[in-house]
């Protein structure tokens, strides 16, 4: 690990003053994020996922990384025990506008930090949190989730992936489908049956094993764009040890439910301009005619605007909602909501992209459009509406939980 660039930045911001930790904040960044990281990422490509075979893109996303992860600013509001920043919701915030204000790069995207940490700290043992949190928060273990099979996507408790009892350890068989990143993963985190005669919610377990354990096999699926962010992922007679599974025996249920609304939240926040993406407006004045800074185009003007109000909107009621929950909590039942609008919201922003970029976002490789990057993202985009629980199943939890309608 590289430490910080100057002597200046070693001392800690005074915890008691959000301002004087605003400024020290902004000094630090000023001095330690290198300018190839102050741009917006475009694509999935463009950000630094880390684990065991990662290659860095350039010498200053390790860098980034390295900086951030000393200071655990990785993950702001994890405990400094296992790596974490240690900050408060104030100051994880002042942390994030900061970063905002200079179009900084998440230094990491992880599942390990979005969902599987959220989940760990709350329901695992000291020792799996020791064991796993402050790899995750280095970058250097790289995480898959397996929750879907063939059978099994909205209908997640039909799983069959299934673990025996082997005294000491169990012998895992079954398969999983749709596993993001699953060929890049080091360890998989997964949903298996281990009570086949229980209720079917009952009889689940949420285990962790090693991608490389023997037996482990991906298969890469490929898509319309060519690309292959998924795998389908196969465990024939898989070594899974018993001081890995978290909340306990038949209890997996709980820590999936639990682990899926920190993954809808994270969802429906990916797509704001304040996680990093080039505001609409900014990319629009950019591209088209403009009369005194003003688009010409009035009708796109229009819809470029209501697009920037309601993604503030969006982003100022998620961030309240994380100021009424307690710090590190699950938004429950509105996580679903966010995600729910939050999708919506970005494909929206992916279709007016196209708009802004008129013919030249047609072109899917070669051409303005940086590599067919414009029609790839709005594809994507559309995946959006499926991943960490569909649409239609948002509106349902939402119908149920919140409105308080009948099943
Ligand atoms: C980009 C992307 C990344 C993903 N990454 C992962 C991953 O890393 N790990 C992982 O485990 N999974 C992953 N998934 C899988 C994802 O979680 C499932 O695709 C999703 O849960 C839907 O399941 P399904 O595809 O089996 O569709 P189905 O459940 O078969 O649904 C088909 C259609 O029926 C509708 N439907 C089903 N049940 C109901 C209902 N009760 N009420 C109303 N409508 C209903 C659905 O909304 C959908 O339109 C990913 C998916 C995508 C698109």
């Amino acid at each position: 690990m590289q430490a910080d660039a100057t002597q200046a930045n070693r001392s800690e911001p005074d915890p008691d003053r959000p301002e004087a930790f605003r400024s020290a904040v902004r000094e630090w960044l000023a001095v330690n994020c290198p300018e190839s990281m102050r741009s917006p990422w475009r694509t999935e490509a463009d950000v630094c996922w880390g684990g065991r075979g990662w290659e860095f893109q350039s010498a200053d996303q390790r860098l980034w990384l390295e900086r951030m992860a000393a200071r655990g600013w990785t993950a702001p509001g994890w405990p400094r025990e296992y790596g974490g920043g240690g900050l408060d919701r104030e100051r994880a915030k002042i942390l994030k506008e900061e970063l905002a204000r200079i179009h900084a790069r998440p230094p990491l995207m992880s599942f390990g930090i979005s969902m599987l940490g959220p989940a760990l700290l709350k329901f695992g043992s000291e020792e799996q949190k020791r064991q796993h949190l402050p790899p995750v928060v280095r970058g250097e273990i790289r995480w898959a989730q397996g929750y879907s099979e063939p059978n099994a996507g909205s209908d997640l408790a039909s799983l069959q992936a299934r673990c025996e009892d082997r005294g000491d350890h169990f012998i895992l068989n079954g398969s999983k489908i749709w596993t993001s990143y699953g060929d890049f993963a080091d360890w998989m985190f997964c949903l298996v049956r281990t009570d086949s005669g229980a209720r079917k919610q009952a009889g689940i377990s949420f285990v962790m094993f090693d991608m490389a354990t023997l037996g482990v096999t991906t298969r890469p699926i490929r898509l319309i764009s060519g690309k292959s962010p998924f795998t389908e992922t196969f465990f024939e007679d898989v070594r899974v040890e018993k001081d890995q599974v978290i909340g306990g025996l038949n209890q997996g249920w709980t820590v999936a439910k639990y682990l899926l609304t920190h993954e809808r939240e994270m969802i429906a926040g990916a797509g704001l301009s304040s996680a990093g993406s080039t505001p609409l407006s900014k990319t629009a004045v950019h591209r088209l005619d403009t009369e005194n800074g003003v688009l010409r185009n009035s009708a796109l003007r229009a819809d470029i605007a209501r697009f920037e109000m309601d993604e503030q909107c969006l982003d100022l009621t998620i961030e309240r909602a994380r100021d009424e929950t307690q710090a590190g909590a699950s938004l429950g039942a509105f996580a679903s909501m966010f995600k729910y609008y939050g999708t919506e919201l970005n494909m929206r922003r992916q279709e007016l992209l196209m708009a802004i970029g008129g013919y030249d976002s047609l072109v899917w490789e070669g051409g303005d459009s940086d590599d067919g990057h414009m029609p790839k993202s709005w594809l994507r985009s559309k995946g959006n509406s499926i991943e960490g629980g569909t649409s239609e199943i948002q509106l349902n939890i939402v119908a149920k939980h919140i409105l308080g309608l009948p099943g």
